[in-house]
């Protein structure tokens, strides 16, 4: 049994509207000037992240499993694919409006592939940042496609203002868009299959306008009103406090804020987390006491956790995110 965590190393990418701060704040390293994701925990063919551990170095999630399918638990086996992509999202510009079709779709008319479920938690946003999110009211197919005709079509969503803690569920079919000024981390559904409905009229740099997937969208678009949940509360626990931000079909999702130490064990199965706040070490596991040596750990990385590793993190103040399945 291995009882610690091995930190991943990320796939950074750059689109038409990536930002800076990954790169100035979150610790990325690319060759671009912007970028746009960063792709921490993936899986996903030709864009997998590798471990940067010296126990299993360079090895992708696909390659661990191979050697240890015990690492990873029992639930990984209902998926036919490796289920989970964690990213994190810097929206220098504003996000087209998209929408991402479920499994059955997807399985039906994108090769198999899985359909997209997402979910954000906001690390970051400017002032008066805000995010597109589902329809205010009940639309009709008409109403939308004269809405994306006459360029209408965020009038008709639900614009909220976001600040860094706030989480929002996006379920397959949710009409959104990631907008100007907000970093999130994303966790979703191992895809990566994208419905354009709007782009704002952009042009790419050699002045084309980027695809539009009006006739998919319109198939797969929620028309129902969408009511986002309430942000959840906080509850006291023995390091801190921790709040749980969503537990659906695909992933449970938590938020842990900590002083000094705090003791996290994957006893189900693997698990995730990426440090939101914060900057500490995670002791080696024969490590007699806190002062000991230790991995390093910086806001903006994330660990692959074993199943059945008990992992300590020793920090002034520390915010985790902890993704399962
Ligand atoms: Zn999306």
């Amino acid at each position: 049994m291995l009882i610690k965590a091995l930190k991943l190393k990320p796939v950074t990418k750059e689109y038409i509207w990536g930002g800076r701060k990954l790169k100035s704040e979150w610790g990325k390293e690319a060759d671009t000037a912007t970028v746009s994701e960063s792709w921490e925990l993936s899986d996903f063919p030709g864009s997998e992240s590798v471990i940067d551990d010296e126990m299993y170095p360079g090895y992708t999630l696909g390659k661990l499993y191979e050697k240890h399918p015990e690492f990873f638990g029992d639930k990984i086996r209902d998926f036919k694919r490796f289920p989970l992509l964690i990213k994190l999202v810097d929206a220098g510009k504003d996000l087209s409006v998209q929408v991402h079709p479920n499994d059955e779709y997807a399985a039906a008319n994108e090769g198999g592939s899985y359909g997209k479920t997402e979910c954000w938690y906001v690390l970051d946003a400017d002032p008066d940042s805000y995010i597109l999110l589902g329809f205010k009211r009940d639309v009709t197919r008409e109403e939308l496609k004269t809405a994306l005709e006459n360029g209408t079509v965020t009038e008709l969503m639900n614009k909220i203002y976001v600040k860094p803690g706030d989480f929002y569920f996006v379920p397959a079919g949710t009409v959104h868009a990631l907008c100007k000024g907000v970093t999130v981390l994303e966790v979703q559904e191992n895809s990566n299959i994208t419905y354009r409905l709007y782009d704002y009229n952009r042009t790419d740099k050699d002045g084309n306008p980027r695809k539009l997937h009006i006739k998919e969208a319109l198939e797969v678009a929620n028309l129902s009103a969408y009511v986002p949940e309430a942000q959840k509360e906080y509850r006291d626990f023995i390091y801190g406090k921790v709040r749980k931000l969503c537990s659906c079909e695909y992933f449970k999702i938590k938020e842990v804020q900590f002083n000094d130490l705090y003791i996290m064990y994957a006893f189900d199965g693997f698990a995730a987390f990426t440090v939101a706040e914060g900057e500490g070490k995670l002791l080696k596991e024969d490590a007699p006491n806190a002062n000991a040596d230790g991995v390093p750990f910086k806001k903006g990385d994330t660990f692959f956790v074993p199943r059945g590793a008990m992992v300590r993190l020793v920090a002034p103040h520390g915010k985790i995110i902890i993704t399962e399945i």
